[in-house]
């Protein structure tokens, strides 16, 4: 039986973060990584609240010095090729205006990387698979098919989509947003924006709000581009997924153009039933945090932000804990994430009732409503000064009562 302060499950962003806090805290962490890094996961364009995050992390520099394509805002791209582009230099007077645009396998390969220098003790190749909850014991079974035996202090979830936890101890709910898939590549030689736009993200509405498409543009030239729709939408089509990848792109009149000379530089893939809910974040002497908790939806690029935030959290409540004082998990982690899952919870079911377009596209909108609005998809979401943080749906709803 191995023995440590903290046991981390999975070394995504999440899992990375919390480890080098806690590790600068004086505690001993193991992190248990069901697969060998670098490792494909998709989740690409980050928001500028992860850059304070990792700034107050002291992990910025080491983001920083990887040379990221900059991420300075989001354009909108309707059939008719109106755009409506979201600045995130134009906030509500946050120090951090922009972001990046990172390859996860590398991004989160760095910050792995970076937790096994201060001093993490990161296997790869074990997969948890049993856990008890009255010992705080868990087992993992290595890629040689043995199983290992590990005792902790705290055991944090971070096992992301795996949700290792929520399954273990029946804490899953589902969601109700509903089943989507994502269908997606990375392509090469694509029309790229003009220098001052070549890092945003472009999203692109197709077929009367039907599907949406991301396009990422990365520092090396290449270039990520997802389908997201209904299952059914994908399915009716007969066609495979690559095929559908193309008959998309080749319908919309700015993809069209775009992605004219590309070339797929990796197979075509698809994911579905990703988003997930849960009944509690935390229990006794465990937590969960990231993708484990709750995911909503790819289409406001929040996922990594709230991976980060909820470990930067949980991270400091662990540390509170250990230190003998006494945590109130239920206001001080769950409340306080759940404000800002909210929000954004608020923003997806107004995208894809066709709301939030309405909205965006308006003419009349005022400079504190634009600025609010770019903040919230920086992911400064848990602003009190911001118009939409509080009563998130009334006011989307009073502001597209007012668009024209
Ligand atoms: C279609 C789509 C598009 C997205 N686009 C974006 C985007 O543009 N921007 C964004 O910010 N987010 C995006 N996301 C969300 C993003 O993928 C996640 O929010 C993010 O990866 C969460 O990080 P994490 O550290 O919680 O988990 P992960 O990054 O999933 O890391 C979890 C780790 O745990 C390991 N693990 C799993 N099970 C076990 C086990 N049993 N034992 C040991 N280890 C285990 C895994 O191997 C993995 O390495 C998107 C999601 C989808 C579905």
């Amino acid at each position: 039986m191995e023995k440590c302060d903290v046991l981390i499950i999975g070394g995504g962003p999440s899992g990375s973060l919390a480890a080098s806090k806690l590790l600068k805290n004086g505690f001993s962490v193991i992190i248990l990584e069901k697969l060998d890094f670098p490792r494909f996961v998709i989740g690409e364009s980050l928001l500028p609240r992860c850059n304070e995050i990792l700034e107050n992390n002291e992990l910025f520099e080491v983001i920083e010095q990887q040379k990221y394509m900059t991420k300075g805002g989001a354009i909108f791209v309707n059939e008719k090729n109106e755009e409506q582009v979201i600045d995130f230099s134009k906030n509500l007077g946050q120090k951090w205006g922009t972001s990046f645009q990172v390859k996860r396998e590398e991004f989160d390969n760095v910050l792995l990387q970076n937790s096994k220098k201060m001093g993490a003790d990161v296997r790869h190749g074990y997969e948890v698979i049993a856990y008890d909850n009255e010992k705080n014991q868990l087992k993992a079974k290595n890629n040689n098919g043995n199983i290992e035996e590990f005792e902790a202090k705290f055991i944090l979830d971070a096992s992301g989509y795996g949700r290792v936890l929520p399954k273990l101890l029946d804490l899953d709910i589902p969601s109700d947003l509903r089943l989507r898939n994502a269908i997606f590549t990375r392509v090469k030689g694509e029309r790229r924006r003009e220098k001052d736009f070549e890092g945003f993200i472009d999203i692109v509405i197709h077929d009367n709000n039907k599907a949406w498409l991301w396009v990422i543009p990365f520092s090396d030239g290449t270039t990520s581009c997802g389908i997201v729709c209904e299952e059914d939408y994908f399915k009716k089509t007969g066609l495979s997924q690559a095929d559908f990848w193309d008959k998309v792109i080749n319908e919309h009149v700015y993809l069209k153009e775009k992605f004219k000379n590309a070339e797929k530089i990796v197979p075509v893939g698809i994911i579905g039933g990703y988003s997930a809910a849960i009944k509690k974040m935390y229990g006794k002497g465990y937590a969960l945090s990231g993708n484990a908790t709750e995911f909503l939806d790819p289409v406001f690029s929040s996922g990594v932000t709230l991976a980060l935030e909820s470990s930067n959290k949980v991270a400091e409540l662990i540390i509170k804990e250990l230190n003998g004082e006494k945590v109130n998990w239920q206001n001080d982690y769950e409340d306080y994430m759940m404000i800002g899952i909210n929000v954004f919870r608020e923003f997806v079911y107004a995208w894809y009732e066709g709301k939030l377009q309405k909205i965006f596209y308006s003419k009349n909108k005022s400079d504190i409503i634009k600025n609010s609005i770019s903040s919230i998809l920086s992911g400064y979401v848990w602003d009190e000064n911001n118009y939409f943080v509080k009563d998130t749906k009334r006011k989307i709803e009073a502001l597209v009562a007012m668009s024209n």
